[in-house]
Protein backbone atom coordinates (compact mmCIF):
# COMPACT_ATOMS: atom_id res chain seq x y z
CA UNK A 1 0.00 0.00 0.00
CA UNK A 2 1.57 3.41 -0.88
CA UNK A 3 0.69 6.59 0.61
CA UNK A 4 -1.36 9.24 -1.39
CA UNK A 5 0.43 11.95 0.34
CA UNK A 6 4.26 11.60 1.13
CA UNK A 7 4.74 15.47 2.79
CA UNK A 8 1.75 16.51 5.21
CA UNK A 9 -0.62 18.90 3.06
CA UNK A 10 -0.04 21.84 5.43
CA UNK A 11 2.50 24.07 6.71
CA UNK A 12 2.23 22.39 10.04
CA UNK A 13 3.73 23.55 13.49
CA UNK A 14 2.62 20.06 14.12
CA UNK A 15 4.12 17.22 12.01
CA UNK A 16 4.58 14.47 13.44
CA UNK A 17 7.55 14.50 15.10
CA UNK A 18 5.89 17.15 17.00
CA UNK A 19 3.67 14.95 18.33
CA UNK A 20 5.73 12.43 19.86
CA UNK A 21 6.82 13.43 23.51
CA UNK A 22 10.03 15.18 24.70
CA UNK A 23 10.07 14.65 28.44
CA UNK A 24 12.69 17.06 28.49
CA UNK A 25 11.36 19.73 27.93
CA UNK A 26 7.90 18.79 30.14
CA UNK A 27 7.19 19.44 33.85
CA UNK A 28 6.35 15.54 34.56
CA UNK A 29 2.85 16.44 33.55
CA UNK A 30 1.81 13.00 33.07
CA UNK A 31 3.05 11.98 36.38
CA UNK A 32 1.33 14.72 38.37
CA UNK A 33 -1.70 15.84 36.06
CA UNK A 34 -3.46 12.69 35.92
CA UNK A 35 -4.71 10.24 38.91
CA UNK A 36 -4.45 6.43 38.50
CA UNK A 37 -5.94 3.34 40.51
CA UNK A 38 -4.03 0.67 41.98
CA UNK A 39 -4.31 -2.05 39.48
CA UNK A 40 -1.82 -4.06 37.17
CA UNK A 41 -0.50 -0.96 35.31
CA UNK A 42 0.42 1.14 38.48
CA UNK A 43 1.55 -0.55 41.37
CA UNK A 44 0.01 2.40 43.96
CA UNK A 45 -3.35 4.96 44.14
CA UNK A 46 -2.56 8.94 43.32
CA UNK A 47 -4.80 11.10 43.36
CA UNK A 48 -4.87 13.55 40.00
CA UNK A 49 -2.68 17.18 40.66
CA UNK A 50 -0.20 15.75 42.94
CA UNK A 51 3.20 14.38 41.89
CA UNK A 52 3.59 10.65 42.03
CA UNK A 53 5.58 9.22 45.06
CA UNK A 54 8.58 8.01 42.00
CA UNK A 55 9.23 11.97 40.74
CA UNK A 56 12.30 13.73 41.30
CA UNK A 57 12.88 17.24 41.64
CA UNK A 58 14.11 18.14 38.44
CA UNK A 59 11.07 16.36 36.78
CA UNK A 60 12.91 13.02 36.07
CA UNK A 61 11.31 9.56 37.53
CA UNK A 62 13.44 7.69 40.00
CA UNK A 63 12.58 4.61 38.95
CA UNK A 64 13.16 4.73 35.05
CA UNK A 65 14.62 2.18 34.62
CA UNK A 66 12.88 -0.55 36.54
CA UNK A 67 9.12 0.69 35.89
CA UNK A 68 7.93 -2.42 34.60
CA UNK A 69 8.95 -4.77 37.09
CA UNK A 70 8.01 -2.35 40.16
CA UNK A 71 4.82 -2.70 38.63
CA UNK A 72 4.22 0.61 36.64
CA UNK A 73 3.51 -1.09 33.23
CA UNK A 74 0.85 1.88 32.52
CA UNK A 75 4.11 4.80 32.89
CA UNK A 76 5.74 2.52 30.23
CA UNK A 77 2.99 2.49 27.69
CA UNK A 78 1.51 6.62 28.18
CA UNK A 79 2.04 8.64 25.93
CA UNK A 80 1.11 12.21 25.62
CA UNK A 81 1.28 12.70 21.43
CA UNK A 82 3.70 16.48 22.26
CA UNK A 83 1.12 18.19 25.03
CA UNK A 84 3.81 17.99 27.61
CA UNK A 85 6.04 19.58 26.22
CA UNK A 86 3.85 22.02 24.27
CA UNK A 87 1.86 23.32 27.93
CA UNK A 88 5.17 23.57 29.48
CA UNK A 89 7.02 25.43 27.10
CA UNK A 90 4.71 27.52 25.01
CA UNK A 91 1.85 28.19 27.22
CA UNK A 92 3.58 28.32 30.28
CA UNK A 93 6.91 29.60 28.76
CA UNK A 94 8.91 27.30 30.34
CA UNK A 95 7.91 28.07 34.26
CA UNK A 96 7.31 24.91 36.09
CA UNK A 97 4.00 24.06 38.63
CA UNK A 98 6.71 24.14 40.93
CA UNK A 99 8.49 27.17 40.64
CA UNK A 100 5.22 28.82 40.23
CA UNK A 101 2.90 26.89 42.21
CA UNK A 102 -0.39 29.01 41.54
CA UNK A 103 0.00 27.84 38.10
CA UNK A 104 -0.96 24.34 39.02
CA UNK A 105 -4.23 23.80 38.20
CA UNK A 106 -3.89 26.00 35.30
CA UNK A 107 -0.79 23.75 34.18
CA UNK A 108 -2.89 19.82 34.51
CA UNK A 109 -5.97 21.10 33.56
CA UNK A 110 -4.49 22.66 29.89
CA UNK A 111 -2.07 19.70 29.58
CA UNK A 112 -5.74 17.29 29.71
CA UNK A 113 -7.03 19.47 27.11
CA UNK A 114 -3.83 19.72 25.05
CA UNK A 115 -3.07 15.99 25.15
CA UNK A 116 -6.82 15.69 23.02
CA UNK A 117 -6.23 17.63 20.68
CA UNK A 118 -2.76 16.63 19.93
CA UNK A 119 -3.61 13.42 20.02
CA UNK A 120 -6.78 14.04 17.21
CA UNK A 121 -3.96 16.19 15.07
CA UNK A 122 -1.93 11.94 15.53
CA UNK A 123 -5.06 10.45 13.44
CA UNK A 124 -5.46 13.23 11.32
CA UNK A 125 -1.51 13.36 10.10
CA UNK A 126 -2.49 9.80 8.89
CA UNK A 127 -5.76 10.65 7.45
CA UNK A 128 -4.68 13.11 5.18
CA UNK A 129 -1.53 10.93 4.24
CA UNK A 130 -3.47 7.88 3.48
CA UNK A 131 -6.43 9.04 1.79
CA UNK A 132 -6.63 9.22 -1.94
CA UNK A 133 -9.66 11.67 -1.97
CA UNK A 134 -8.47 15.09 -2.28
CA UNK A 135 -11.89 16.13 -0.63
CA UNK A 136 -10.96 14.37 2.01
CA UNK A 137 -7.61 15.36 2.51
CA UNK A 138 -9.38 18.90 2.39
CA UNK A 139 -11.19 18.33 5.21
CA UNK A 140 -9.04 16.69 7.42
CA UNK A 141 -6.31 19.71 6.52
CA UNK A 142 -9.31 22.40 7.96
CA UNK A 143 -9.74 20.05 10.80
CA UNK A 144 -6.27 20.21 11.88
CA UNK A 145 -6.27 23.95 11.19
CA UNK A 146 -8.38 24.74 13.64
CA UNK A 147 -7.46 22.52 16.19
CA UNK A 148 -3.88 23.84 15.57
CA UNK A 149 -5.58 27.48 16.40
CA UNK A 150 -6.87 26.40 19.52
CA UNK A 151 -3.37 25.21 20.41
CA UNK A 152 -1.93 28.13 18.92
CA UNK A 153 -3.74 30.61 21.24
CA UNK A 154 -3.93 31.38 24.92
CA UNK A 155 -4.95 29.78 27.40
CA UNK A 156 -8.66 30.89 28.06
CA UNK A 157 -8.88 30.07 24.05
CA UNK A 158 -7.32 26.05 24.89
CA UNK A 159 -9.72 25.40 27.83
CA UNK A 160 -12.74 26.68 26.22
CA UNK A 161 -12.37 24.65 23.00
CA UNK A 162 -15.24 22.18 22.60
CA UNK A 163 -13.15 19.12 22.04
CA UNK A 164 -15.97 16.87 22.37
CA UNK A 165 -17.42 18.62 19.25
CA UNK A 166 -13.86 18.44 16.77
CA UNK A 167 -13.85 14.46 18.06
CA UNK A 168 -17.10 13.75 16.49
CA UNK A 169 -15.93 15.72 13.12
CA UNK A 170 -12.45 13.97 13.28
CA UNK A 171 -14.07 10.46 13.74
CA UNK A 172 -16.18 11.39 10.60
CA UNK A 173 -13.35 11.47 8.95
CA UNK A 174 -11.10 8.83 10.53
CA UNK A 175 -14.37 6.52 9.52
CA UNK A 176 -14.16 7.63 5.84
CA UNK A 177 -10.71 6.94 5.43
CA UNK A 178 -10.76 3.65 6.99
CA UNK A 179 -12.88 2.34 4.63
CA UNK A 180 -10.94 4.09 1.67
CA UNK A 181 -7.76 2.54 2.46
CA UNK A 182 -9.33 -0.95 3.80
CA UNK A 183 -11.80 -1.36 0.66
CA UNK A 184 -8.11 -1.09 -1.53
CA UNK A 185 -6.98 -4.57 0.19
CA UNK A 186 -9.99 -6.45 -0.63
CA UNK A 187 -10.30 -5.25 -4.10
CA UNK A 188 -6.57 -6.64 -4.15
CA UNK A 189 -8.22 -10.19 -3.50
CA UNK A 190 -7.94 -10.47 0.58
CA UNK A 191 -8.97 -14.01 2.06
CA UNK A 192 -12.64 -14.09 3.48
CA UNK A 193 -12.16 -12.46 6.85
CA UNK A 194 -13.48 -13.69 9.77
CA UNK A 195 -17.09 -12.34 10.70
CA UNK A 196 -15.46 -12.11 14.32
CA UNK A 197 -12.87 -9.31 12.79
CA UNK A 198 -15.06 -6.54 13.51
CA UNK A 199 -15.25 -3.12 15.60
CA UNK A 200 -15.25 -3.17 19.14
CA UNK A 201 -14.88 -7.59 19.18
CA UNK A 202 -14.13 -9.49 22.26
CA UNK A 203 -10.90 -10.94 20.69
CA UNK A 204 -9.15 -11.29 23.94
CA UNK A 205 -6.90 -14.38 23.51
CA UNK A 206 -7.74 -15.37 20.51
CA UNK A 207 -5.39 -16.84 18.24
CA UNK A 208 -4.61 -15.37 14.39
CA UNK A 209 -1.20 -16.98 14.72
CA UNK A 210 0.72 -15.87 11.01
CA UNK A 211 -3.00 -15.15 9.70
CA UNK A 212 -3.89 -12.29 6.79
CA UNK A 213 -6.33 -10.38 8.48
CA UNK A 214 -5.55 -7.28 5.73
CA UNK A 215 -8.18 -4.26 5.45
CA UNK A 216 -10.01 -5.89 8.66
CA UNK A 217 -11.98 -3.38 10.76
CA UNK A 218 -10.99 -3.75 14.38
CA UNK A 219 -11.91 -0.67 15.59
CA UNK A 220 -12.23 -0.93 19.35
CA UNK A 221 -11.55 -4.33 19.57
CA UNK A 222 -10.41 -6.23 22.39
CA UNK A 223 -7.28 -7.85 21.49
CA UNK A 224 -5.90 -8.62 24.74
CA UNK A 225 -3.75 -11.09 24.96
CA UNK A 226 -4.52 -12.00 20.99
CA UNK A 227 -2.02 -14.32 19.37
CA UNK A 228 -1.15 -12.33 16.09
CA UNK A 229 2.44 -13.32 15.51
CA UNK A 230 3.55 -13.55 12.48
CA UNK A 231 0.45 -12.04 11.38
CA UNK A 232 -0.45 -9.61 8.38
CA UNK A 233 -1.83 -6.57 9.54
CA UNK A 234 -1.88 -4.24 6.39
CA UNK A 235 -4.58 -2.03 6.07
CA UNK A 236 -6.31 -3.01 9.47
CA UNK A 237 -7.82 -0.37 11.46
CA UNK A 238 -6.71 -0.43 14.59
CA UNK A 239 -8.27 3.05 15.68
CA UNK A 240 -8.51 2.48 19.73
CA UNK A 241 -8.16 -1.22 19.97
CA UNK A 242 -6.94 -2.80 22.88
CA UNK A 243 -3.61 -4.18 22.64
CA UNK A 244 -2.88 -5.17 25.89
CA UNK A 245 -0.26 -8.38 26.13
CA UNK A 246 -0.97 -8.78 22.38
CA UNK A 247 1.55 -11.28 20.66
CA UNK A 248 3.21 -9.25 17.87
CA UNK A 249 5.99 -11.24 17.46
CA UNK A 250 6.75 -11.52 13.50
CA UNK A 251 3.78 -9.42 12.51
CA UNK A 252 3.42 -6.81 10.24
CA UNK A 253 2.02 -3.51 11.42
CA UNK A 254 3.99 -1.29 8.95
CA UNK A 255 0.75 0.33 7.27
CA UNK A 256 -1.58 -0.73 9.69
CA UNK A 257 -3.93 2.10 10.43
CA UNK A 258 -4.39 4.46 13.11
CA UNK A 259 -1.95 2.40 15.22
CA UNK A 260 -0.36 4.65 18.06
CA UNK A 261 2.94 4.58 20.44
CA UNK A 262 0.60 3.43 23.39
CA UNK A 263 -0.98 0.77 21.65
CA UNK A 264 2.47 -0.85 20.72
CA UNK A 265 4.00 -0.44 24.23
CA UNK A 266 1.26 -2.49 25.61
CA UNK A 267 2.06 -5.16 23.50
CA UNK A 268 4.59 -7.89 23.32
CA UNK A 269 6.99 -8.15 20.09
CA UNK A 270 10.52 -8.60 18.79
CA UNK A 271 12.88 -7.12 16.49
CA UNK A 272 10.94 -8.92 13.48
CA UNK A 273 7.68 -6.96 14.74
CA UNK A 274 7.29 -4.29 11.45
CA UNK A 275 6.32 -1.31 12.73
CA UNK A 276 4.89 1.98 11.30
CA UNK A 277 8.11 4.42 10.39
CA UNK A 278 6.52 7.28 12.66
CA UNK A 279 6.54 4.95 15.49
CA UNK A 280 9.36 3.63 17.69
CA UNK A 281 10.12 -0.31 18.57
CA UNK A 282 9.22 -0.63 22.65
CA UNK A 283 12.67 -0.69 24.64
CA UNK A 284 10.69 -4.13 26.54
CA UNK A 285 10.72 -5.60 23.21
CA UNK A 286 14.38 -5.82 23.47
CA UNK A 287 14.79 -6.89 26.56
CA UNK A 288 12.48 -9.55 26.44
S1 LIG B 1 6.39 5.89 38.36
FE1 LIG B 1 7.75 7.38 37.34
S2 LIG B 1 6.92 7.59 35.22
FE2 LIG B 1 5.32 6.63 36.50
S3 LIG B 1 4.04 8.35 37.20
FE3 LIG B 1 5.58 7.95 38.78
S4 LIG B 1 7.28 9.35 38.32
FE4 LIG B 1 5.99 9.22 36.48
Amino acid sequence: MTSANTSDPISSAFDRQSLRPDCGNCFALCCTAFGFSRSADFALDKPAGTPCQNLDQDFSCTIHDSLRPRGFRGCTAFDCFGAGQNVSQQFFAGKSWLAEPDTKDDMFAAFKAARQLHEMLWYLVEAGRRTFDPEIAGQAERLRNTIEQALGGDLTKLLSTDAQDLHSHVRCILMEVSEEVRASYFAAGGEHLDAALKPGADLMSRNFRSRRLCGADLRGAYLIAADLRGSDLSGVDLLGADLRDARLEGADLSSALYLTQPQLNAAHGNQATRVPADLDVPSHWHNG
